[in-house]
């Protein structure tokens, strides 16, 4: 039961409400680097996905149909990331995964081939669907909603510049400023990059 309540029933995967909790557990648990003996460090990281133009398979095929996309996304996503990562659907046809990696670019090649996959799977009716990627690194200084805020940056970005690609949240060059940066500083950063 206890674990039931941590799903969402629509895709089995972790919940809106289990994401809060579960990235605090990270950044408590000395968090943003996890090492095993004799092991290469390795990091979290955040990434956020939205399917590209979804509005249109409702308008165009209706919500049963787009609410089996959404299924099918999450079930590639499940099938995409290792049992000791996360994976979330964070809103209607927003994802959000907490992946162990290497390094940025071993994130960036995992995410960048689930991308793919995607692109590549030919969906029931809707055939050809694509979606975009936007991910940073756990830190030691942002908390929940700073972390959320940048891979959501990178995300807005991937939107941006065409979609269908994914997008490193410090390839965007924004100051990391987590002491003196309130939502204002962010906000004005998101400005820029329309
Ligand atoms: P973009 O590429 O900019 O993301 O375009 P979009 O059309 O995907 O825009 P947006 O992400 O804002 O639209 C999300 C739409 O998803 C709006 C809402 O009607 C639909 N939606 C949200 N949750 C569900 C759901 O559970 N089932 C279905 N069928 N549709 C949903
Ligand atoms: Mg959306
Ligand atoms: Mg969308």
């Amino acid at each position: 039961m206890l674990y039931r309540s941590r799903l969402d029933p629509l895709t089995e995967l972790l919940n809106r409400q289990t994401f809060d909790s579960q990235v605090m557990d990270i950044i408590n648990s000395d968090g943003f680097a996890e090492r095993r003996d004799n092991e290469l460090e390795r990091q979290w990281y955040l990434a956020m996905f939205d399917i590209d133009h979804f509005k249109r398979v409702n308008d165009t095929y209706g919500h049963v149909i787009g609410d089996e996309v959404i299924i099918l996304v999450a079930r590639i996503l499940k099938q995409s990331f290792r049992s000791e990562d996360y994976v979330f659907r964070y809103g209607g046809e927003e994802f959000a995964v907490l992946l162990l990696c290497d390094n940025k670019d071993q994130a960036m090649q995992v995410l960048e081939r689930l991308r793919a996959t995607v692109a590549d799977f030919t969906f029931p009716q809707v055939k050809r669907l694509t979606i975009s990627t936007g991910f940073c690194a756990f830190d030691n200084t942002s908390m929940v909603p700073e972390l959320v805020h940048k891979a959501d940056l990178a995300l807005y970005n991937a939107k941006n510049n065409g979609r269908n690609q994914v997008v490193d949240f410090h390839s965007l060059n924004i100051p990391d400023n987590p002491k003196g940066a309130g939502d204002d500083d962010l906000d004005d950063d998101m400005l820029e990059l329309f």
